[in-house]
């Protein structure tokens, strides 16, 4: 008895993450419960949306952002755009390269504006996006000796969730992020939708699109990468960092006359 129990506790944590069926495109996953003052805030930075399917998607994937953080980037002016380019929607002159069909998010640090193409909008990539506005909001701890450092050794050593963390610290941190605030339980049915749905495929076949986020959630994180999670949970619990000065979200106006007065500017 006492050896069927603990054999079955022991399988049952052992085949998580995992999906009883597959889920069906237009299902809601929950990363974490949406409470009625995270989804107000969340529904307030975004400034468009073709959809409500669009913004629902939005805020079952921002819920997952503590409250505090979601607090710092609403109150550091980003705003949050999803596009339909598929019914001829166009391109905003600060989110040049969100057209292109292989890419996932865009975040435009100086209009500060997070950009998604409606048919790649996954959990993943707004968790991703949103990340780098969070390190923006405060004061970019992406450029500390600590998170370079967890960068360097997670590249040379291919312990990231993610090849694409390899990039630069600023992306180590977006993904590790991101990859802190899927639940276990949620990758695979996220990973089901997603290719249930098409999004986000960016040219992979449905093998690679596995691969691609294999270890894209909380647990697999700290296996894959225990420096980077003990920094993401530090930066997420850390309420301590001063707010740095709003950065309103610019318009296109706005943009275009930046981009006359700034001989080099910089968009990511
Ligand atoms: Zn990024």
């Amino acid at each position: 008895m006492r050896i069927q129990d603990s054999f079955a506790s022991l399988v049952q944590r052992s085949v998580t993450p995992r999906a009883a069926v597959p889920v069906p495109s237009g299902d809601t996953v929950e990363l974490a419960p949406v409470t009625p003052e995270k989804e107000s805030l969340i529904r307030a930075m975004i400034r468009k949306a073709p959809d409500e399917l669009s913004r629902e998607r939005v805020v079952e994937a921002l819920a997952a952002y503590p409250l505090e953080a979601l607090e710092r980037v609403q109150a550091y002016g980003t705003r949050i755009e999803v596009y339909d380019f598929a019914s001829g929607e166009a391109v905003p002159s600060y989110l040049p390269t969100l057209s292109n069909p292989d890419t996932l998010g865009a975040y435009n640090t100086k209009a500060n504006v997070l950009g998604f193409n409606r048919s790649n909008l996954t959990p993943f990539a707004v968790l991703h996006e949103f990340a780098h506005a969070l390190d923006m909001s405060m004061g970019e701890p992406s450029r500390t000796p600590e998170w370079r450092g967890a960068h360097a050794l997670g590249a040379n050593t291919n312990q990231v969730v993610r090849d694409y963390a390899k990039q630069d610290p600023s992306e180590y941190l977006a993904e590790s992020v991101a990859a802190y605030l899927v639940p276990d339980q949620a990758l695979v049915p996220l990973i089901e939708r997603g290719l249930a749905e098409e999004r986000g495929l960016g040219g992979l076949d449905e093998r690679q699109y596995w691969q691609m986020h294999q270890n894209f959630c909380h647990g697999r994180l700290e296996r894959v990468d225990g420096e980077g999670y003990r920094l993401v949970r530090e930066l997420l619990e850390d309420d301590e960092v001063p707010a740095v000065a709003p950065l309103p979200a610019m318009n296109e106006d706005q943009w275009n006359q930046f981009l006359l007065s700034s001989p080099r500017p910089a968009a990511s």
